[in-house]
């Protein structure tokens, strides 16, 4: 997931055009539905409006339209807020989408705001990267994970820029939560086990289909912590490549146990039932083998970054 996962996921609004009415007019519409609700976009444009001194009432009752953006009504009016997807199928002016067109090829996202059919304007935000990510794409390179794919519900150019930015694989972009989840499905029809690591906002569903579904766990919704295998606390992608690692020794120590364990028996049996050793002798050894089992198991209690 790209917003929240590989960016910060604290968008702020770059730009306000406004093609009818004033710049203030529009975010103060923009900023009475996003109130509403938990979006990072909507806290952005929130952010915004108060900074500019707007104040507003926040809309009653707002529908979501996952992955697309928001309606409402206010005075009378149908009020939407979303992306090109929200409007697919109306015509949008000619200006608006020339302003679009320059803002997303700038890598921005882009917002446009509706009233009763009206075209108002379209708001710009930008995003940034999270530290370090680049140096956590090539370590899991390193580990071993062959491919490393965006699946974002923004435009391609603002998946791109960012894409090339981390140094991510492959961008899918302009994905609903079912286009993520059948993007999930794709791809582990073709390479068997797919991880999928995402922060909850319209991604759980894809991270319930993975393979191994990895929740940001600060920064991450509840929503994500439920569905996920894996929570990333302190919400820290570099903990990403150590959580694949200590996976793997711990796989490594539970079948080192197992045959550990199951080898103590099929010795002790014949050599008890043959006379060699008496009774109490192969429980004491039996008992010591648990032990050691246990030890090896507290292993992964000192299992460091080092160690991978
Ligand atoms: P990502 O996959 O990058 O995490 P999301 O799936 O959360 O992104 O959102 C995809 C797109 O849906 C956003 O880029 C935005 O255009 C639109 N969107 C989602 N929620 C809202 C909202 N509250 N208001 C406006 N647009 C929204
Ligand atoms: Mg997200």
């Amino acid at each position: 997931d790209k917003t929240g996962t590989l960016t910060v996921g604290k968008p702020k609004v770059t730009e306000v055009v406004a093609v009818e009415g004033s710049e203030e007019n529009l975010l103060k519409i923009a900023a009475t539905v996003e109130a509403r609700s938990a979006h990072p976009l909507a806290q952005a444009v929130v952010t915004e409006a108060k900074r500019r001194g707007l104040v507003w009432n926040e809309a009653r009752e707002v529908e979501t339209i996952t992955g697309q953006g928001l309606r409402t009504r206010l005075d009378g009016k149908n009020i939407a807020v979303g992306n090109a997807k929200l409007f697919a199928g109306e015509s949008l002016p000619e200006t608006l989408l020339q302003h679009d067109t320059q803002l997303t090829s700038a890598g921005r996202t882009t917002m446009f705001i509706q009233a009763d059919g009206h075209f108002l304007g379209v708001l710009a935000f930008a995003d940034t990267p999270r530290d370090g990510v680049r140096a956590v794409l090539d370590h899991l390179h390193k580990i071993g994970i062959r491919q490393t794919i965006m699946l974002t519900g923004d435009n391609e150019h603002v998946g791109r820029a960012i894409g090339d930015a981390v140094g991510i694989d492959e961008v899918q972009a302009s994905l609903t939560p079912e286009d993520k989840v059948r993007a999930i499905e794709v791809l582990a029809a073709h390479h068997g086990r797919v991880a999928m690591v995402g922060d909850g906002v319209n991604d759980a569903p894809a991270m319930a289909r993975a393979t191994v579904g990895i929740a940001m766990g600060g920064a991450g919704t509840d929503v994500a912590l439920e569905t996920a295998d894996v929570a990333l606390m302190a919400d820290d992608l570099s903990k990403l490549p150590f959580a694949v690692a200590l996976s793997r020794a711990s796989k490594r120590i539970i079948r080192q146990n197992l045959w550990l364990s199951l080898g103590v028996v099929v010795l002790l049996i014949p050599i008890t039932l043959a006379g060699l050793a008496g009774i109490g002798m192969a429980v004491a050894i039996h008992e010591g083998s648990t032990l050691i089992v246990v030890v090896n198991a507290l292993r992964l209690l000192a299992y460091r970054r080092e160690d991978m």
